[in-house]
């Protein structure tokens, strides 16, 4: 269920030297329970970018790729003496892979991390499925659930469709109203919004913050230099002046809910870390774990070519310590080392950092570019250090 990444940063860590860090513990992982979906959205990177691997397999992730992933889990964090290990149960959309399915995952996983470490399940998905039964099933598991939404009616449906073409919007809120109840309100962890300039900003806002979520967060389109994102009207920083219009508000009326977003560029410009992959220097420590068994590094690596995500590596032949060790993994450990010369120069660097890392990419010289977000994250960047007192950089997560 993404344009939905991985898991936000919990071990903000910058290593801005070495050309061979050391290989690191992972303490997030994305499991992909199923891989198809119900949603045809047309900004999904899973089905709509350049990665097509989902074909190959198989929809639902088998009992044995999930007491093998929930051992693997255990034996790393065992074996790193970690106290929290972070899973987040992810598609496609993964309440298709239905009730007994989730509930299995949801065990196996408590029992193979109990008396390791706490386990922090959640789930990301599209709520159009969710059901009295999912959200009994959560609370018994204590999984916390995230759904995609991208604003009001209009705004959402804009995207989020179903195969015929139906809007999605109204079978979402049914399924919002069901985790707001006094009973389950506690799993909701959240709304996940994708960015779209053709969608009024402040009717969005207020559609989400309608919703009383305990935290939104605000997520730029997957684009490469290959495939740049849309620019409605030739606008040069459509996707700043967005998030632009809706920062001020936020910020006008006393930041009334957590935005991870905007959140990470005032912790940033104070000298904190990041909470969210897309901003700052900070190392990335999360893999995907496919219905198949195969490890993959972040999701949205999906966007850039197919392929790009992969490691080679699965839950049967290899460690987590394997993965850990993986070029791939390694190179975007290296903090403002694995930025092109542009960003390294860049006086944004420390706050921006480069971007989201899939964002960077171009045929002919890979990750060593700028984002193609370039100038909206540096125009948002700037907005925030020129606008907001300096006493309210360090903002909370
Ligand atoms: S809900 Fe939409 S964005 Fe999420 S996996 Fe399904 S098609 Fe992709
Ligand atoms: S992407 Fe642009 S704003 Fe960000 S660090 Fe690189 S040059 Fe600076």
């Amino acid at each position: 269920m993404p344009t939905e990444t991985g898991p936000s940063r919990s071990i903000p860590a910058s290593e801005d030297g070495g050309t061979r860090p050391a290989a690191r513990a992972l303490q997030q992982f994305v499991l992909k329970v199923h891989s198809r979906c119900d949603l045809a959205c047309d900004h999904c990177y899973v089905y709509e970018h350049a990665d097509h691997s989902w074909r190959g397999r198989p929809p639902v992730m088998p009992p044995e790729v999930i007491s093998q992933s929930a051992a693997r889990i255990a034996e790393h964090a065992a074996s790193h003496g970690l106290d929290t290990m972070h899973v987040i149960l992810h598609g496609g959309e993964p309440l298709l892979a239905g009730h007994a399915r989730l509930r299995r995952m949801a065990e196996e996983l408590h029992r193979a991390l109990d008396g390791h470490c706490r386990l922090d399940l959640r789930i990301q998905t599209n709520a159009v499925r969710l059901d009295e039964r999912f959200c009994q099933l959560f609370e018994e598991y204590d999984i916390k659930v995230g759904v995609s939404l991208d604003g009001d009616r209009s705004a959402h449906d804009r995207h989020r469709r179903f195969r015929d073409g139906r809007g999605s919007h109204e079978h979402v809120q049914r399924g919002i109203r069901l985790l707001r109840q006094p009973r389950y309100r506690h799993l909701f962890a959240g709304l996940l919004c994708t960015v779209d300039p053709e969608n009024d900003p402040l009717r969005v806002y207020s559609a989400l913050l309608e919703l009383a979520p305990p935290r939104i967060d605000f997520l730029l389109p997957h684009a490469t230099w290959d495939r740049p994102p849309a620019r409605p009207g030739g606008a040069d920083t459509p996707y700043a002046d967005w998030l632009i219009t809706i920062a001020d508000e936020w910020f006008a009326t006393g930041r009334p809910v957590p935005v991870r977003f905007f959140a990470s560029i005032l912790s940033l410009l104070a000298g904190g870390p990041s909470f969210v992959e897309s901003m700052g220097t900070a190392s990335v420590d999360h893999v995907v774990i496919e219905t198949d068994g195969t490890i993959e590094q972040a999701d949205s690596l999906k966007t850039a070519y197919d392929g790009a995500a992969a490691t080679g590596m699965d839950v049967f032949s290899h460690s987590l310590d394997d993965v850990a060790d993986h070029p791939g993994l390694r190179e975007r450990r290296r903090g403002l080392a694995d930025l092109c010369a542009t960003c390294r120069s860049c006086p944004l660097v420390r706050v921006c950092g480069g971007g989201l890392y899939a964002h960077r990419f171009r045929s002919g010289n890979g990750f060593d570019n700028p984002s193609v977000h370039c100038p909206d994250l540096a125009k948002l960047i700037r907005h925030f250090r020129d606008r907001f007192p300096a006493s309210a950089h360090g903002g909370q997560n």
